[in-house]
């Protein structure tokens, strides 16, 4: 059992501590299906409320612009050296504050102003950060956009490298937010080198199964890989940018002095304890049940006529096209959070709605797999969303749904 120590905050601030001791509640009370959460060890959550949030060490270990740094670069050291190890990689900056600093870190070391990329639309799955108009990586940068083929609602290897032949992009980018298939990250290399392209992926969701060795590892031969580490890694807030050596100079270069300040030392000592946790062997049984779980919640959605996009789900994630039951993305998010089941609205491929209006929505099993549920559980979930679902208007069956998940919820308690 985890424990929030928020002793002494309890007398000092009791309005904060109570939200915290309401927020923990909520999450012990739901079922979280978003995609890109999870729930951090005891470990990683008391090194994040650690001193070394106190520190401030602009500059990289052993090379820094303030003193007394000795231990902070030993724990900076130590963060990369077990990122090395989990992913093969040879250079690793872990400094970048999120995910989107990281990818914009990346673009700033080598693309100019203007440069043609090539990502993934976001409503078929890419990042904001992949070249959306109302981001940075879209008004920087000329972003190319491909999606998934309109029958298979999967990548189209041959198409993108029709595209990439047509625009001669500088980099291309591969790694997705909301797509639930396995990626051919070779293909990806080969597409690269065929026209001459920063071969960059971008594994913020999949991490975890990387790292578990479920998915291809691509650190060892793309160009530069970017990785949140709070998804499916399971660690605190933050990113990581693995790259060759050959670009590690420019990589950090850009991170800091190019865009950011001092690292979060805190941050990064919880960086290195998750890495520990995901070497240990125990991390491939939870990588591997990650997968079980989204596939037969899969398979009861489907069984109880939802439309599973792709047909189903290789990773930790699943796409639901609610309109197959009558239902708009957003109607279906409000009446789950109704039953205390956490999901998101989400495009799908092809989508006649908007971002804001979609037709589907996006589930995710890193957290209820971190608390211990198995495919029975992921089952017994997918009968409350399709029940749910199917009666969004009848508030007294939400009612008794909503007890049912509570009652599951009960059973696997994460803190004290
Ligand atoms: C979540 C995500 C990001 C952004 O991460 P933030 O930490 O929210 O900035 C970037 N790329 C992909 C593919 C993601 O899924």
């Amino acid at each position: 059992m985890y424990k929030q120590h928020l002793d002494y905050l309890k007398d000092q601030d009791s309005k904060v501590f109570e939200l915290l001791e309401k927020e923990k509640e909520r999450q012990m009370e739901g079922i979280e299906l978003i995609a890109s959460e999870n729930v951090v060890s005891q470990g990683v959550l008391e090194a994040m409320g650690s001193v070394a949030t106190n520190k401030y060490s602009e500059g990289y270990p052993h090379k820094r612009y303030y003193g007394g740094n000795d231990v902070i670069d030993e724990i900076e050291d130590l963060a990369i050296d077990r990122a090395k190890q989990l992913f093969n990689a040879e250079h690793v900056n872990v400094q970048p504050l999120s995910g989107s600093p990281a990818n914009m870190a990346v673009y700033f070391a080598m693309l100019e102003l203007k440069d043609t990329a090539l990502g993934m639309k976001l409503t078929e799955g890419g990042h904001l950060t992949h070249g959306h108009k109302v981001n940075f990586s879209g008004k920087l940068y000329n972003f190319e956009q491909y999606g998934v083929d309109k029958e298979t609602e999967r990548l189209d290897y041959d198409a993108i490298a029709e595209q990439a032949a047509k625009v001669k992009p500088k980099l291309i980018l591969s790694g997705y937010t909301a797509y639930p298939r396995e990626i051919d990250f070779k293909r990806f290399r080969k597409i690269c080198d065929e026209v001459n392209a920063f071969c960059m992926a971008d594994v913020a969701h999949i991490a975890g199964l990387i790292a578990g060795g479920v998915h291809e590892n691509p650190v060892p031969y793309f160009d530069a890989v970017t990785t949140t580490t709070h998804k499916s890694l399971r660690g605190p807030r933050g990113a990581m940018i693995m790259c060759k050596e050959e670009f590690a100079e420019k990589i950090d270069k850009a991170v800091f002095p190019g865009l950011q300040g001092g690292p979060h030392d805190h941050i990064n000592a919880a960086k290195a304890v998750a890495f520990g946790e995901a070497l240990e062997p125990s991390f491939k049984d939870y990588a591997q049940q990650i997968v079980k779980n989204a596939q037969a919640l899969a398979k009861t959605l489907s069984d109880n006529g939802l439309r599973v996009v792709s047909g189903g789900t290789d990773n930790h994630l699943i796409l639901a096209d609610v309109t197959s039951i009558g239902l708009r993305g957003k109607e279906a998010e409000t009446t789950l959070d109704k039953v205390g089941i956490y999901c998101n609205k989400n495009t799908v491929p092809f989508d006649t709605g908007s971002p804001w209006d979609p037709s589907g929505i996006r589930l995710g099993t890193p957290v209820l797999t971190t608390r211990g549920m198995k495919e029975k559980e992921s089952e017994q979930i997918g009968m409350f969303i399709s029940e749910a679902l199917k009666n969004s208007k009848d508030d007294a069956k939400l009612e008794e749904i909503k007890k049912q998940t509570l009652e599951l919820c009960k059973q696997f308690r994460f803190y004290e």
